[in-house]
């Protein structure tokens, strides 16, 4: 048996990655659009576990071509430690090819360019990154814990050491009226580090994320449906990319899109435009997720399309 002891999310693309479980909840746990983690206290897993499982899996099945580490940000974890994850997986699991997790711009800080190129060298590609926003003054009231040239450096850094990456968006995260501004700063930055694969995902504002409280007293006020749509396509007009899948099909989406960038790029964002005349106004000019405390649920105002 794998040792799981926390909650094991991974990203759509990893369904065919074999999971190992490399730390318990998030390193940081602040931000304020996120709840995922607030009852499951950090902890690095034990590497007798991690041992163990990798000897487990290379005992008994060895097709696995990729592994993905478990944990909000395993890159957290010390430069020795991922090279001696990297170590086992290619001693024991000789068929993978790459190993990825979940990684933060002050995970990859923290890491020295010479210690990024050794665990390029042991096989780490396809990191899956947090941007959400380039704007700095959105990252500081989400408390995400970096800023935009913060970000810019750490995916430069990646580059240098030729480890791919994929990056998180959240459509709306800089709240009503700053969809096209949010658009622009996101485009700016993924145009610089031409990433691997974009994930968009719509705002949604959680019952137990600070956010929740942000919105309750006013200090936040969440963009509207047609912001949300709006922006998405904007976004994508202003991408200058190379060679980058797009994902846009995140349940969350109110219009879902799916693409190669820069081949479908004015096609996504036409789709996008033309998806807002499938809302009626009075869900458009609604904010895109309510709280609806009747059942302590949520509450789509628009619906999916
Ligand atoms: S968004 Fe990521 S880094 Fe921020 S609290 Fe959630 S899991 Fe942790």
């Amino acid at each position: 048996m794998l040792h799981y002891r926390g909650k094991v999310f991974r990203p759509p693309f990893e369904e065919n990655s074999l999971l190992i479980e490399a730390t318990v909840g998030c390193s940081r746990d602040k931000c304020a659009f996120c709840s995922i983690y607030h009852d499951t206290p950090f902890a690095p897993s034990p590497m007798e576990d991690i041992e163990s499982d990798i000897r487990f899996i290379g005992r008994n099945r060895t097709l696995f071509k990729r592994v993905f580490l478990v944990g909000a940000d395993p890159f957290c974890l010390p430069f020795n430690r991922l090279q001696r994850i990297g170590e086992l997986v290619g001693e024991h699991l000789p068929r993978v090819e790459t190993i990825g997790c979940y990684a933060s711009v002050r995970n990859i800080l923290a890491k020295t360019p010479e210690q990024l190129s050794e665990l390029a060298k042991l096989g780490y590609a396809r990191l899956n990154i947090g941007l959400e926003t380039g704007l700095d003054d959105v990252l500081a009231f989400m408390d995400k814990g970096n800023t935009a040239d913060e970000a810019r450096e750490a995916l430069a850094r990646l580059n240098e050491a030729g480890i791919s990456f994929t990056l998180n968006l959240v459509m709306g995260l800089a709240g009503a009226g700053r969809g096209i501004e949010n658009a622009l700063a996101n485009a700016a930055i993924v145009n610089e580090a031409q990433p691997q694969l974009i994930i968009v995902t719509a705002l949604n504002v959680w019952p137990n994320a600070k956010l929740h409280d942000y919105v309750e007293s006013g200090k936040f006020t969440p963009p509207t449906l047609r912001e949300v749509i709006e922006e998405e396509a904007a976004f994508l007009r202003a991408t200058e990319l190379r060679d980058t899948l797009f994902f846009g099909m995140h349940e969350l989406n109110p219009v879902r899109v799916n693409g190669t960038l820069p081949h479908d790029r004015d096609f996504l964002a036409d789709e996008l435009e033309a998806g807002i005349a499938r809302f009626p106004d009075y869900q458009l000019d609604a904010p895109i997720r309510q709280i609806d405390r009747a059942d302590g649920g949520l509450r789509r105002t628009g619906r999916t399309s």
